[in-house]
């Protein structure tokens, strides 16, 4: 029986249990998985320049940017791979991207 729940997989499932190409069925389950080691560019906020239009947070595929009270706060990098959606939809230059290390 394949195994359809991800949070459930680890080095030792045996492979007739793993899904074809690792593939994820389970819905929601972007928390579960620390995505932000994918990166190689990283998305820096400049609060100075924040409108807080609020068009970056929805267009983030992982969901790493966090909103509180209608107000967008720094980035969580731990889910965040480093796309650069956020970057290109911002319209006053108030986001910056740079290189992982920098
Ligand atoms: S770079 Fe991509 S993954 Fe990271 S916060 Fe921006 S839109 Fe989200
Ligand atoms: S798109 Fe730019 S100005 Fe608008 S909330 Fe995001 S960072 Fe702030």
């Amino acid at each position: 029986m394949r195994n359809k729940d991800a949070k459930t997989m680890t080095t030792s499932t045996p492979w007739k249990e793993i899904t074809p190409g690792g593939a994820i069925y389970d819905a929601g389950n972007a928390e579960d998985f620390l995505t932000g080691d994918w990166r190689a560019m990283k998305p820096v906020w400049i609060i100075e320049k924040c409108t807080q239009c609020m068009l970056c947070p929805p267009t983030c595929p992982d969901n790493a940017i966090p909103v509180e009270d209608s107000k967008r706060l720094d980035y969580d990098y731990d889910h965040c791979k480093g796309c650069g959606v956020c970057f290109k939809v911002c319209p006053f230059d108030a986001i910056d991207f740079v290189k992982e290390d920098e």
